[in-house]
C-alpha cells in the first residue's frame, strides 16, 4: 500500500464537472488500495476574483484580512471535493491548513512554513478517509489564518508529502509534464520522463511558470519525489528525482524563457574599489531585487556595470540609479524592459565542454544578438532584445535536438 500526496491546481477542479472528475480518480486511486492525501486549490480563478474584490472594497487591505478572505477559496474547494469523493463511496474529511498542522511565521500574503505536524491527517487516513487539505494556508505564531502566497499549494502538498513520510507528491495540473521548452512557443516540445531537482530548480527559477519554484526547492531539500502530471488526460507526467551518479545525464534538457525581467546600464563609471558597492546598496535599500550583473573590463579607468531587475522595478532602479550616477559621475543610465532571458539547462553540460560554444555559434548563425551572458554549472542564459526571443528558444531547441529527446553524453 502507497502513502500519495495528489495536488489539484485551479484548473482541474474550476466547475462542478471537474471536480467530480477528480474525486473520480481520486477515488480510483483508493480503490487500487492506496492511502490518499488531496491538496487542493481554490477552483478555478477564484483567488484573482477574491483578490479584485478585496481592492474594490478596501484601500488599506489588512494582511491579516487578506488572508483570511483569500484562504477561503481553497476551503470552499476542499469541502465541496469531499462530497464529491463520499457520493463514489469513499469516506473523505477536510481539512484547514490550520487544522492539518502547518505552522507559518506571520508574514501575512506571503508567509513561510515553519513546522507541519499533521496528527489529524494521519488520524484520518487511519480511520481509512481521504484527507483533503486546502492548500497555501497555516496558522502563525498568533494563532491568526496566514497565506502562503501565490502558487503555495504546491508548496503545501510536496511540505505534507515530507512530513507524512509519503511515497510521492503527484502535483496534477493543466499540462501533462514538464516540458523542453515552452509549447506555445515552440510546436514540437516535448515532455520529459525524468527530471533531476536541481534542473527543474533552474527552470523555475529562470521563467518555467510550474511547479512553483518555492515548492520545488523544499523537494529538493527534503527529497521528495515529484510527479507533474495532467488532470485532463490522466496520462504519466514527468518525474522529478535526485540526480543518480551512475545515470546517463542530458547535456541540455530543457529551454526556459522569461520575459518579465528589464536591463540597466550604468555607463561611463568609475573603476574604483567601492562603486559597486555604494549603487547595488542604494538599490537594496529601496527593495529592488537585482539579478544578472555584468561589468565590462575597464578602458582608461572606466567601465561599464549592467544588471536586470523585474520590469515592475525599473523605475525605481533607474531612479536610484540617476542618483547615485550624478553622485559618482558616471556617464549616463539606460533602461531597457524590452529583453527576454533565455536559458539552456542541463545537468550533463557539468562534465562536458562546448555547450556554451554551441549556444553561441547557434544564435549567431541566426543573427540574433546576445547583450548579457552568464551561467550557472548547469546553465547558460543570454539575454537577447525581446522581438527575437521566440526565434532564439527556437532555434536552440532545434540545435540541441530537443524534439527528439535530450541531447545526451556520449
Ligand atoms: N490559489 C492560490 C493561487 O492561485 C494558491 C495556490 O493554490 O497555489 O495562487
Ligand atoms: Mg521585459
Amino acid at each position: 500500500m502507497a502513502l500519495l500526496v495528489q495536488k489539484f491546481g485551479g484548473t482541474s477542479v474550476a466547475d462542478p464537472e471537474r471536480m467530480r472528475a477528480v474525486a473520480d480518480h481520486v477515488a480510483r486511486t483508493v480503490r487500487r488500495g492506496n492511502q490518499v492525501v488531496v491538496v487542493i486549490s481554490a477552483m478555478g480563478k477564484e483567488t484573482d476574483e477574491l483578490l479584485r474584490l478585496a481592492r474594490e472594497v478596501s484601500e488599506t487591505r489588512p494582511g491579516r484580512e487578506m488572508d483570511m478572505l483569500i484562504t477561503a477559496g481553497e476551503r470552499k474547494a476542499m469541502s465541496l471535493l469531499c462530497m464529491a469523493i463520499a457520493d463514489r463511496g469513499v469516506p473523505a474529511e477536510s481539512f484547514t491548513g490550520s487544522q492539518a498542522g502547518f505552522l507559518t511565521d506571520s508574514t501575512h500574503m506571503d508567509a513561510k512554513i515553519v513546522d507541519v505536524r499533521p496528527e489529524r491527517v494521519r488520524e484520518a487516513l487511519d480511520r481509512g478517509s481521504v484527507a483533503v487539505v486546502g492548500g497555501a494556508q497555516g496558522i502563525s505564531p498568533e494563532r491568526n489564518i496566514t497565506f502562503l502566497g501565490r502558487g503555495g499549494s504546491d508548496t503545501t502538498a510536496v511540505a505534507l508529502a515530507h512530513a507524512l513520510g509519503a511515497d510521492v507528491c503527484e502535483l496534477y495540473t493543466d499540462v501533462s509534464g514538464v516540458f523542453t521548452t515552452d509549447p506555445r512557443v515552440v510546436d514540437d516540445a516535448r515532455k520529459l520522463t525524468t527530471i533531476s531537482f536541481d534542473e527543474l530548480m533552474e527552470m523555475t527559477a529562470n521563467g518555467c511558470p510550474k511547479p512553483a519554484m518555492r515548492s520545488v526547492e523544499y523537494a529538493r531539500t527534503h527529497g521528495v519525489d515529484l510527479h507533474v502530471r495532467s488532470a485532463f488526460t490522466w496520462e504519466p507526467g514527468t518525474r522529478v528525482t535526485k540526480e543518480d551518479d551512475d545515470m546517463e545525464q542530458a547535456i541540455v534538457s530543457a529551454v526556459v524563457h522569461d520575459a518579465s525581467d528589464a536591463k540597466v546600464t550604468i555607463g561611463g563609471v568609475e573603476d574604483r574599489p567601492g562603486i559597486a558597492a555604494r549603487v547595488f546598496r542604494a538599490l537594496a535599500g529601496e527593495q529592488v531585487s537585482v539579478d544578472l550583473i555584468v561589468q565590462n573590463t575597464s578602458e582608461a579607468g572606466r567601465t561599464d556595470i549592467s544588471f536586470t531587475v523585474p520590469d515592475d522595478e525599473l523605475a525605481t532602479a533607474m531612479a536610484v540609479c540617476e542618483r547615485e550616477a550624478a553622485a559618482v559621475g558616471a556617464d549616463e543610465v539606460t533602461g531597457d524592459p524590452d529583453i527576454a532571458r533565455i536559458s539552456v539547462i542541463g545537468a550533463g553540460m557539468k562534465t562536458h565542454p562546448g555547450v556554451a560554444a554551441t549556444v553561441f555559434e547557434t544564435l549567431a548563425a541566426h543573427d540574433i544578438n546576445i547583450l548579457m551572458i552568464a551561467s550557472s554549472a548547469i546553465r547558460i542564459s543570454v539575454v537577447v532584445a525581446v522581438e527575437q526571443a521566440e526565434q532564439a528558444i527556437q532555434v536552440l531547441h532545434d540545435g540541441f535536438r530537443l524534439d527528439e529527446g535530450p541531447a545526451y553524453i556520449d
